[in-house]
């Protein structure tokens, strides 16, 4: 008797997206009808969204990651830890740097943000970004270093953070930096005034799109734990020695610092660009059903993929909350492809967004009522613990969750 080839499904980064595709597919499939395969640089997922504290070291980077296997069924869903190169559309292959050519029928592209710098002179090589978990623990101890330096040889820029952007990952880490800076001061020695958090955002309001009450709070609740806001300031260049700003029409002004952060922009994955697909800053703009436009066999999700809000005809801005939603769809449609069903069109379900301010307080307009405080970090927290729920269950919420809540 022959035996039917059974379909490829690849599925590229096992984050938000990809991840939770893979857990629900191990769900809906059984192993005589496709093999599942999940490329992912690592074989841990991390909590992108948790990053910020990991970065500031108010939360070790070993809480903000599991290993893949733990959450997914070996025997369904193989995992190859690998760093995807590019997807040769026309052969139906992943090349990836060791296993090479990785062949697929069914594709789900779900390899999340870079860094956007917009040219901005000296910021790819000078500034750090928030985007991994080796990223993050590099921001920790560079950070931790200039204290250290500084116990040494009192060069007082050293103490000086400037963070790119007041935008929802700024704020985040510079909630998070905000708590850390005190413990920091006593186990270096340092006198806590010396330290500089400056935030400096171009547009002429952080948190640009949020409700202009919560983001008072937010910057009156950061600027008395010491943070210093440049806001309409665009920032022109970086060198090694810290961060150039505008300053009215033509000037300039130098603003020495030990540590520059570069949170002002993203854009989805280079892979994108390099495999040819229509893009906007590395986000395929989707057709409803997740698939990419001319594409039969090929999803993207997550930061990769461009979503319009047809209400605003703008994108909506690219969130795990809308990549988990995305993954959940994709799955059903790689289900009806596979079986040879319809497939469903995407609709975005926004439940609202929460933005910490440390581990103790946060702003945020849920289900359309506002929160701030004490009620906004709970709520935080609480987001949180879904999205381990939705990738690994009860029993990962219980290991890795939040629940200080006060
Ligand atoms: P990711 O979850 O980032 O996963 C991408 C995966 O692909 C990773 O595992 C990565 O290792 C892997 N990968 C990348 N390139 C390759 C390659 N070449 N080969 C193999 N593997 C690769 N969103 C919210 O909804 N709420 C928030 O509060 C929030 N806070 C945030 C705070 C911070 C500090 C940051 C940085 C982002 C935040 N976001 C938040 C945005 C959110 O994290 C992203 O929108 C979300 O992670 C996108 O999910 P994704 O599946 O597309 O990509």
């Amino acid at each position: 008797m022959i035996e039917l080839k059974k379909p490829q499904i690849v599925i590229l980064g096992a984050g938000y997206g990809g991840l939770v595709t893979a857990v629900r597919l191990q769900k809906k499939l059984n192993v005589n009808e496709a093999e599942i395969t999940l490329i992912n640089k690592h074989n841990y997922h991390y909590e992108t969204t948790w990053l910020h504290e990991a970065s500031a070291g108010t939360l070790h980077h070993d809480r903000v990651r599991y290993e893949i296997p733990s959450v997914i069924d070996q025997s369904k869903v193989k995992l190859v830890e690998d760093t995807v190169i590019e997807v040769n559309k026309e052969a139906k292959i992943v090349v990836c740097e060791n296993n090479k050519e990785i062949p697929y029928d069914y594709l789900v592209i779900a390899l999340g943000a870079e860094s956007e710098t917009f040219g901005i002179e000296g910021l790819k090589e000078y500034a750090f970004s928030i985007s991994s978990v080796n990223k993050a623990r590099h921001i920790r101890e560079h950070i931790e270093h200039q204290f250290a330096l500084y116990a040494q040889d009192k060069k007082e820029e050293r103490l000086t953070i400037v963070v790119g952007g007041a935008g929802f990952t700024g704020i985040e880490f510079i909630g998070e930096l905000a708590n850390r800076v005190p413990g920091l001061c006593k186990e270096y020695d340092i006198d806590q005034k010396k330290v500089r958090i400056i935030c400096v955002e171009a547009a002429p309001s952080a948190l640009p799109g949020f409700d202009p009450e919560l983001v008072s709070y937010a910057v009156a609740r950061l600027e008395k734990k010491g943070v210093e806001f440049m806001i309409g300031t665009p920032i022109k260049g970086c060198t090694e020695e810290g961060i150039i700003v505008g300053k009215g029409e033509e000037e300039t002004e130098m603003i020495p610092a030990g540590t520059v952060v570069w949170a002002a922009g993203v854009r989805g994955s280079s892979i994108i660009d390099k495999s040819e697909f229509e893009n906007m800053r590395g986000r395929v703009k989707v057709e409803p059903t997740l698939l990419a436009p001319g594409h039969e066999d090929v999803f993207v999700i997550g930061d990769c993929s461009l979503v319009i809000n047809e209400e605003i005809n703008r994108p909506y801005p690219p969130t795990a909350q809308i990549s988990m939603q995305q993954a959940e769809v994709c799955a059903k449609n790689i289900v009806a492809l596979v079986r040879g069903g319809q497939l469903e069109d995407f609709e975005y379900k926004p439940k609202g967004t929460v933005c910490s301010l440390g581990d103790d307080d946060a702003i945020g307009v849920v289900f359309g009522k506002k929160l701030k405080g004490t009620s906004a970090s709970i709520m935080k927290k609480i987001i949180d613990n879904r999205a381990l729920y939705m990738a690994g269950g009860l029993s990962l919420m219980l290991k890795k969750g939040k629940f200080k809540f006060l």
